[in-house]
């Protein structure tokens, strides 16, 4: 896909994991560096940003900030409230070095 854009090299990936993907940041980290090896993503650098977990109250209809071990209202407390985030994986920015010289004009 980078290289029919015209660019020479992925130079960075950053991704948004959650608390709740089930995604160990560490293992995707050791991950990327295994599947990297022979493609123009060979020298990426992997950034993993984690996201807040945030859910959203039926009740009060606020959405509030909590902890993994704790999936309630800030508000009220209850426990009738929808997962906001926390539970993605995304893929938030990818950095491609262009091959300068091929004219790009993008
Ligand atoms: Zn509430």
């Amino acid at each position: 896909m980078a290289a029919r854009n015209g660019a020479r090299e992925v130079v960075g990936i950053g991704v948004v994991v959650g608390p709740l993907s089930g995604i160990e940041p560490a293992l995707l980290e050791r991950a990327f560096a295994q599947a990297r090896c022979g493609t123009i993503a060979a020298n990426a650098t992997l950034e993993i940003e984690e996201a807040p977990l945030t859910v959203w109250c039926e009740g009060c209809g606020v959405e509030s900030q909590v902890a993994m071990n704790a999936l309630l209202c800030g508000r009220c407390g209850t426990w009738k409230v929808d997962l906001k985030s926390g539970n993605e994986l995304l893929l938030k920015q990818v950095e491609l070095s262009r091959d300068e010289t091929a004219g790009a004009t993008g």
